[in-house]
Parts: C-alpha cells; structure tokens; sequence
C-alpha cells in the first residue's frame, strides 16, 4: 500500500515511511492510495475472532509491502495484552437498539490507548529494523501524552518528551504521566497554557538543524497508523451485532476527528455502516458545520469534556480530500484558506454529501450531566463526560431496525470530579492504578521558552543513551 499527502506536493510513500514521519512534507495528511475491500464472506470469517486477530486481519492490507501479517499479529498480541478487560472492547447493552463500546481498557483508562499501544510496537519494530532511534516530542492537554508514555515505556530506540501546562491538567491526567519514571521517558511541565505548549513543539519542528539533531518524531492524531490502528474496533461491534447482513450506526464524541474518521475508513472498506453520529460539547464547529455548513473557529472554552476543547479538528482534512473526490489543489486551497480567515467556504455538494452520512449533536456542561445521571438512573451504566456526549448522539439518531453503537473514550474514575457532581459517586480507580496517588511523580518545570525547552528535550535524550 502506497500513501499520498492530501495536498498533492508530497512524494508517495510507504506505510513504514508514513508512520515515523507523521505529517506529509506539504503540510497535509497522509491517505492511503486505495481502499482496501472486504466482501461479506471475509467479513463473516471475522466474526468471533479474537480481538488481536482481527485488528491484524483489518490492518495488514495498510501495511502490506511494509510489515507482513504474522508480525503485526505478534505486535497486536502484545499491544492488547495488558488490557484489563478480556474481550478487549466489550461492548454493553444501554436501551433498545443502543449500545456502548468500552475502548477504555488499557492501560491509562482512554481509548488513545486502542492505538497507542500498538503505533509503540509499530516504531520500536520499524526503527529496529533500519537500525534507528528517534525522539518522539508532543504537547498534551491530558488523555495523548500519558497513552503515548504508556506505550513507549522502557523502548530504548525511542525517547519521549511531553510537554503539558503546569497545573492545567486534572491530577489523574499529571500524575499518569509524571510517575512513569524509565529512563527513555521525560516530562516537561512548561509555565502556560496548552496552545503554549502546541507552538513549542512546532517550534522545534521548524527549527531544521534541532529536528535533525534529535531525530524529531511525532505521534499526534494525524499520524495514519492510528487511523488504521482504531478501524479494527469498529468491525468487532458491527459484526457482533449482525454485520455484514445487517447495517449498523455509530456515535462518536469526537474532537480531532480521528475516531470517526476511521469509522468512516470502515465504511470505505465495505463494512455496512448507516450513519455517523458525531458528539461535540460547546467547542461544537463540527455540529455547528454538519447542520449549517458554519466551520467556523471560536475561542475553545473549557468544558466537563476536556479531551474534546478543540476548535480545528484536524483530521476532518482527510474526509474533505475524499468528499472533493481526491482534489488535492482544492483541498490546499480550502484548508489554507482555513488557516488564514477562520472560516472555511465548503462547497455545497460536498456539504450535502457529509450530511448523508454524517450527523452532529452539540451537549453543553449541563446537558452533559444530566445525561450522565440518566444513563446512571435508567441503565446503571457509568459514564464519564465524553462516553455520555456520543450516547446522547447515538439516541437522537437513532433508527428502527438499526443498533447503534456509542463509542465509550474514557472510564469514569479519570474524572472523579465531573463523576462526583453528576451522580454524588466516585467511581473506583482500576486495581493497576490504585496506588496512583501515592506513586513518586518526575517532571522538570520550564519556562515558556524554546532555547529552554530544546535544552530539555537534549537532556531528556542523553538521559536515555546512558
Ligand atoms: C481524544 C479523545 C476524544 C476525541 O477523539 P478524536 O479522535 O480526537 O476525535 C474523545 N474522548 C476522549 C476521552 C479522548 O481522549
């Protein structure tokens, strides 16, 4: 499988190549050339599959000529393996026809987990193989910074440097990442905000000789292997509940559009999917785009939702790039505009065509609770902020004759407070992370400044070379 950047400037390349570098040279998202397919009688040969099996069968066509079935098998084995749960993504029964997918099982209780676990694996065998190191730097508000940890711990080919805002994460989210404490792990914990963070580590992107110098890598949510990595859950759900011979919807509460689209990319590879049900909180340019054709940004405002404060989703590129047929130019031309006023002019046809697929729901911080309490009062169900969003979406959707599956991003103890307010209950932390509180934390407190931040990453690097 070939990969092209959906701006067109960019040289094709492989999945291996695509996985270390991230973001396309042009600025755009890496696609796959085509899609691969499954008929009916391939699906139905899933049906029953162990869930490491099955991810391998969905992901090896992305992979082919890069990484051979029996080795992404291996790694899917040993990703999933530590899930506290043994199905892996069970999925729970709320109502009539509705239906939640628990993608929390891993090992810091969110589904970047799902992907995470295995885009680790995926580096350290890919760098193995060209005999290469790299130092993965990103931001994090909370949920990406801790699953990127999890997942890169104690891989000596890999050092990982996060930077998150002092005292702006939630104290579960903090001390997830700062009491990782293996050599190859840094923690920077820089004097501003998110955004702050965000331009820091475009920073050192930007400056050439730096990126070289430390082998800059990335594993943000444009990276394709996580796309590809989170289809397999969705394939699981659709054929428990009678896929191929039965069409399925999905809800999902979404932020940088990443879980869905790889909703979607199923959909493209036959699987038979209705509709697309996309939950957003007050940060909703999503919603506010799928019923007016409005993408327009806003201030992101904080809400019980955090991993969700996003207001340009950026992996709504690659189904822009799709809806316009693969125009690449006209893709450039409408994310740079994007860029440059705020607001994007989407053209009608392909809003229209969006909208047959896809529907949006906007929860704000109330909404968000009392849907918390209902599914608690009439489902004995716990779930956190972001899980209650895409089940309100996936109600409001719903069709006869069609279950729909909510997709579950978070487990409820990460947000004790929002728990605690809703129903008057905090849920118990799960038996690995129940010393967290009292487990040493490591992290270096910097100012917001790029000399002083590269300074940290080279030490963080050599940290991990002794
Ligand atoms: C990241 C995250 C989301 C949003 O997912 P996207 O792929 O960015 O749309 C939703 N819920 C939780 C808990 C998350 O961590």
């Amino acid at each position: 499988m070939r990969y092209l950047s959906t701006r067109g400037h960019a040289p094709v390349r492989s999945f291996s190549d695509v996985l270390l570098a991230g973001l396309a040279d042009d600025g755009g998202l890496y696609m796959p050339e085509s899609w691969p397919q499954f008929s009916a009688d391939e699906w139905r040969a899933m049906r029953g599959l162990p869930y490491p099996e099955l991810a391998a069968r969905v992901i090896a066509p992305f992979a082919e000529g890069s990484i051979s079935y029996e080795t992404l098998l291996e790694l899917c084995r040993d990703a999933y393996a530590r899930f506290d749960h043994a199905a892996i993504v069970p999925l729970v029964q709320v109502e009539d026809g509705l239906f939640v997918q628990e993608l929390f099982h891993g090992p810091t209780l969110a589904f970047k987990d799902m992907a995470m676990q295995l885009l680790g694996r995926l580096f350290d065998h890919v760098l193995t193989e060209r005999d290469e190191r790299v130092t993965i730097v990103g931001a994090t508000s909370g949920d990406t910074g801790s699953a990127a940890i999890e997942a890169c711990r104690g891989r000596d080919r890999l050092t990982v440097v996060i930077l998150h805002p002092e005292g702006r994460t939630s104290e579960v989210q903090r001390r997830q990442m700062t009491t990782v404490l293996d050599a190859n792990i840094a923690n920077i914990a820089v004097e501003g905000t998110f955004d702050d963070c965000q331009d820091l580590v475009k920073a050192m992107f930007a400056d050439a000789p730096f990126r070289t110098e430390m082998r800059l890598s990335a594993v943000n949510s444009i990276n394709w292997a996580r796309i590809a990595a989170q289809i397999p859950y969705y394939v699981y759900s659709a054929l428990a509940l009678g896929a191929p011979d039965r069409e399925v919807s999905f809800a999902v509460p979404t932020g940088n559009f990443g879980n869905v689209l790889a909703a979607w990319a199923a959909r493209q590879m036959g699987l038979p999917i209705r509709r697309l049900c996309v939950g957003s909180n007050r940060n909703d340019i999503l919603t506010r785009f799928l019923n007016a054709n409005d993408m327009s940004t806003r201030e992101v405002a904080p809400s019980l939702s955090p991993s969700m404060d996003i207001q340009v989703s950026s992996n709504f590129e690659r189904l822009l790039f799709e809806l316009l047929n693969r125009d690449a130019a006209a893709c450039e031309r409408l994310m740079t505009g994007f860029r440059a006023t705020g607001k994007m002019d989407v053209p009608d046809e392909v809003w229209s065509s969006a909208r047959e697929l896809f529907s949006g729901l906007a929860l704000d911080d109330q909404a968000t609770e009392t849907e918390i309490q209902r599914l608690h009062r009439e489902s004995l169900y716990l779930a956190d902020p972001h899980s209650a969003i895409g089940v309100a979406a996936g109600r409001k959707y719903r069709e006869a004759g069609c279950p729909t599956v909510a997709m579950a991003t978070a487990h409820p103890a990460k947000f004790p407070d929002a728990m605690r307010a809703a129903i008057g209950v905090i849920p118990a932390l799960p038996p690995a992370l129940a010393d967290l509180y009292e487990r040493e934390e490591r992290y270096r407190v910097v100012p917001n400044r790029l000399d002083v931040v590269e300074d940290a990453v080279r030490i963080g690097a050599l940290h991990n070379a002794r």
